[in-house]
């Protein structure tokens, strides 16, 4: 196993992958901004280093500041978490040529993943369906572009190569927007994502988000973890999720499942790893392939009783995945809920001292969160400061249990979204289950 790991993230997730080390006896070393010596996980590690003041620009996602902590601290290996570094192929390939294991696939994969475009054409080539679309970067000739549009049917979207976080796309819906629509993404994209390639795909309009969890070590052996349903969003970001997807078929499962384990075998991708599809019509068309843990792993973890931190360390190590796809078994139904510190109402960002938190508990009840009593939530990261996870032996039992966490957490201090959840497990169509990606928005009256 790996001696020491130096974990390059923050907040719930850090926690969530210090608890991972210390159940198997591997030390850990925290990275922090100076906003952060009273994280969780920063009073639990068995080292710490600063690694530079509040702004993530600063502290997380600087790179020589994380690996020159990781050589003082003679850490052996990085686990980068989700968001800040994590899909990095650049800081992964500084992290390998620094001497050290980065817990992920190799930056060669990364960056073959990491830009939609390569990876759309990767997975095609694989034999994964894809949505269709350009089948490649748009260029600058726009009777082109309006005739791909076309052909495509209009809407269709413009989506950054580069982009992420649900950020870099935007839908056209006939030819008078096309040409602004290109060239605005392009813009946008350059300034966020440092890559101004945009794509084209055709926009589905009733789609549901269902993404399949895989692990594959360096020896060969892939497996698939089945499948979650993430389309309660809210501006592409996922707000509930839940394993398995309501209405999706074992058949379903093991096709797709198996498809997506091929695909990793051929392009030799290692670690844990999410192929993003949508679903609509009854078949599936790939999106994007996340090469890192998910924030809602959990739900995966709950209803296969498989650990993917613990294996995302073990596949790290070298060692072999200890588990066949025979061995896999899904049972009982999970959902998520992400407690976001922000306004239910106009989703702004509260920030603050959490003066009383009480988690919600009982059968079935899992809280991952960094939160407690006193804890100050800083201004300067992503809002999610807990995520609850309910289990039980159906989707009706799982969800009754979330609706009494749901009424026993309590959050004192600052703003959450519990009560925008506490709405939608009232919602006749979310208990029917099966909701498509616009179903929230809708309900919110956003769209
Ligand atoms: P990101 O990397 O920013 O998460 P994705 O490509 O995974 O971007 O897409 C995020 C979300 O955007 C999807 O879950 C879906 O809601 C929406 N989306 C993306 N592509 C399409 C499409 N072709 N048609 C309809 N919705 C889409």
């Amino acid at each position: 196993m790996l001696d020491k790991v130096l974990i390059a993230n923050r907040g719930e997730i850090a926690l969530r992958v210090l608890r991972a080390c210390a159940e198997v006896g591997i030390k850990t070393v925290a990275v922090h901004s100076s906003a952060d010596s009273n994280l969780k996980h920063v009073l639990l590690a068995d080292e710490t280093v600063c690694i530079g003041p509040p702004p993530s620009q600063n502290s997380y996602l600087n790179m020589p500041a994380i690996i020159a902590a990781a050589e003082v601290t003679d850490s052996v290996a990085i686990h980068p978490g989700y968001g800040f570094l994590s899909e990095n192929a650049d800081f992964a390939e500084r992290v390998e040529e620094s001497g050290f294991v980065f817990i992920g696939p190799k930056s060669e994969t990364i960056k073959l993943m990491g830009d939609k475009v390569s990876a759309i054409q990767t997975m095609k080539k694989a034999g994964v369906p894809c949505v269709t679309g350009s089948d490649g970067p748009l260029t600058d000739d726009m009777q082109r572009n309006g005739e791909l549009a076309k052909n495509l049917r209009y809407p269709v979207i413009i989506k950054a190569a580069g982009g992420g976080g649900g950020r870099g796309m935007r839908i056209v819906h006939s030819e008078a927007s096309l040409f602004n629509a290109i060239s605005i993404t392009k813009t946008e994209a350059l300034s966020a994502f440092g890559n101004e390639e945009v794509y084209m795909e055709k926009f589905l309009e009733h789609p549901r988000h269902v993404e399949f969890q895989i692990l594959a070590d360096n020896h060969g052996n892939a497996i698939h973890l089945g499948e979650r349903d993430c389309s309660m969003q809210r501006r592409h970001q996922k707000v509930v999720e839940e394993s398995p997807a309501p209405g999706i078929t074992l058949e379903q499962r093991n096709a797709i499942g198996e498809m997506c384990v091929q695909a990793c075998l051929e392009i030799g991708y290692c670690g844990a790893g999410t192929f993003e599809f949508l679903y609509q019509g009854g078949e599936f068309f790939f999106i994007e392939m996340n090469t890192r843990i998910q924030v809602e792993h959990p739900v995966t973890e709950m209803v296969t009783g498989i650990d993917i931190v613990k294996a995302q360390l073990k596949i790290a190590a070298n060692e072999p995945l200890d588990l066949k796809q025979k061995d896999v078994r899904w049972s009982g139904h999970a959902v998520e809920c992400r407690i976001n510190a922000e306004d239910p109402k106009t989703f702004l960002p509260s920030p603050g001292t959490v003066n009383l938190w009480h988690a919600p508990g009982g059968p079935g009840i899992r809280v991952d969160s960094h939160v407690y009593s006193g804890y100050l939530v800083p201004p300067h990261y992503d809002s999610l400061i807990a995520k609850i996870i309910a289990h039980g032996e159906n989707r009706g039992c799982t969800i009754a249990r979330m609706n009494n966490a749901l009424n026993e957490i309590v959050v004192d201090g600052i703003k959450t979204n519990i009560s925008l959840h506490q709405e939608i497990f009232q919602h006749s169509a979310f208990k029917i289950g099966g909701t498509d990606i616009n179903y929230l928005e809708k309900r919110l009256g956003l769209k």
